[in-house]
């Protein structure tokens, strides 16, 4: 009886573990993919996204790794083991939907994901005694940091920038997320006199399990103030690259729910506000798709108004005090248009995405602007496949991956006209998906680095040379697609 007891305690003990902060460990959980050949197929997944939603007890519902929108866009689900039976009944057998298990118990993938993130930066100390750093970074780029030490990393970033050179980089706090926590970007403005200088806006971490994008963008910034201000460094390509543009970084759009996804769920995508839930049930869901909550063309297709989804595009455009605080700001720097550039950093999937993502079919106008905008996207895919020989596909979000509406691009280029404006999914395609090991932090990093040149390069072609785009573009693409 006492040993009855004590097993009830010890079972209330580890219960309270688990609520009160441990991490998630999807224990059983299977990880599939499916590919549907069918529009039919295709809404059979949609369904199930909406009948089993991943909250209000995350991990208890079917987790969506990508939204099904098309047929032949494939999406993985993760299963838990209580509803592995219905889901299966629901897909498995139809003839228009290819299942493949990829793992039988994911809890084991993302163990070792959470070691590897905890054990990797050890290893490369070890490695550093005996191999001398090849580059020079200030950052080491070997692990992903919690919110604390992101911020930390970005000040460091900008005391290391001015030591090189003074007076060209600077912190500044644009808002706060819901749970308080500082929205901080990093401004990189070489000469701060020079109002004719156009600027590039860059963006990581909008939605929180995607953890390789605010890795990326500290990556960036750091080769951009390492590579274009220490002489012992110095590229041609980045020094003139700060000499033409201000760069306007944000490494990490969403504190709340990153943290949330280091501390106890994984694959949290949202924001962490409480949304008082759903208007027919009981239920209260927390969290905000930031990336379905802008102004331009929202509440249509791709978004939910249902709070306990991952999608959920919030109570209205920019209800989310991130997305809300982000408007703000980038409204105010582009209010002389000078905003040349808008760059978003998701993952996974590699692919270059533009404008737009609410409807199939809708694109920028006239059709040249399109046009312009895809050729951008092709040289930025074509150098990121050079680096490391991963393909990434560029379209539209709606043409080439789902629609999506209230999406960040679409509102850059849609509402404030900003000439240029892409999303880029980064690696990988799926065998790691969002547990990329944090050694590919540099390799991804040095990817997405020689994608924004070669982007850049372009945009500085088109707006310079009135032949660029009849010699070099339309050989890629023609404006008469769009
Ligand atoms: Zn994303």
């Amino acid at each position: 009886m006492k040993i009855c007891l004590l097993l009830i305690a010890a079972g209330l003990l580890i219960c309270q573990t688990v609520q009160g902060g441990k991490t998630f460990s999807f224990e059983g959980y299977r990880l599939y993919r499916a590919d549907p050949f069918s529009k039919e197929a295709a809404a059979v997944l949609r369904s199930l996204h909406d009948a089993y939603p991943s909250e209000p007890e995350p991990g208890l519902g079917l987790t969506f790794f990508n939204y099904p929108s098309h047929r032949n866009v494939k999406v993985d689900i993760l299963v838990p083991p209580r509803l592995v039976s219905a889901f299966r009944k629901a897909v498995a057998g139809r003839p228009d939907i290819q299942l493949e298990l990829l793992h039988r118990n994911y809890g084991r993938v993302a163990a070792q994901a959470d070691r590897e993130n905890r054990q990797f930066p050890r290893l490369m100390k070890r490695l550093r005694r005996a191999v001398r750093r090849s580059d020079q970074l200030i950052l080491n780029h070997n692990q992903y940091l919690r919110y604390d030490q992101l911020l930390e990393a970005v000040n460091s970033l900008a005391q290391q920038c001015n030591l090189l050179r003074s007076n060209t980089c600077r912190q500044q706090e644009i808002g706060s997320a819901y749970e308080g926590r500082k929205l901080i970007v990093l401004r990189i403005e070489k000469s701060q006199t020079d109002k004719q200088k156009r600027k590039v806006w860059i963006d990581g971490g909008i939605h929180a399990r995607e953890w390789i994008s605010p890795a990326t963008v500290l990556y960036m910034a750091d080769v951009l103030i390492s590579k274009g201000l220490n002489r012992r460094m110095w590229t041609p390509e980045v020094v003139a690259l700060l000499d033409y543009y201000d760069f306007l970084m944000l490494p990490l759009y969403n504190p709340d729910g990153y943290e949330y996804s280091h501390s106890h769920y994984r694959f949290w995508r949202k924001n962490r506000q409480t949304n008082g839930g759903h208007p027919s049930q009981s239920r209260v869901c927390r969290g905000v798709d930031l990336n379905r909550n802008y102004g331009y063309k929202w509440g249509g297709s791709g978004s939910s108004s249902d709070p306990c989804q991952d999608n959920y595009r919030g109570a209205g455009p920019f209800s989310a005090m991130e997305s809300a605080a982000v408007k703000r700001f980038v409204e105010q720097e582009n209010s002389d248009k000078k905003i040349l550039l808008f760059l978003s950093y998701h993952s996974y999937g590699q692919y270059v995405l533009m404008p737009f993502g609410f409807k199939r079919g809708a694109y920028p106008r006239p059709a040249l602007s399109a046009g312009k905008m895809s050729c951008v996207a092709f040289f930025g895919s074509r150098e990121m496949f050079s680096t490391n020989h991963r393909f990434y596909i560029h379209g539209t979000s709606a043409d080439v991956l789902y629609e999506a509406s209230g999406g960040s691009d679409d509102w850059a280029h849609g509402s404030l006209e900003v000439p240029y404006s892409l999303t880029v999914e980064l690696p990988d395609d799926g065998a790691y998906g969002f547990l990329l090991p944090p050694a590919y932090i540099r390799n991804v990093g040095s990817e997405a680095v020689r994608g924004l040149l070669a982007m850049l390069r372009t945009i500085h072609d088109l707006e310079t040379n009135t032949n660029f785009y009849r010699t070099r573009c339309l050989a890629h693409t023609a404006a008469s697609d769009y």
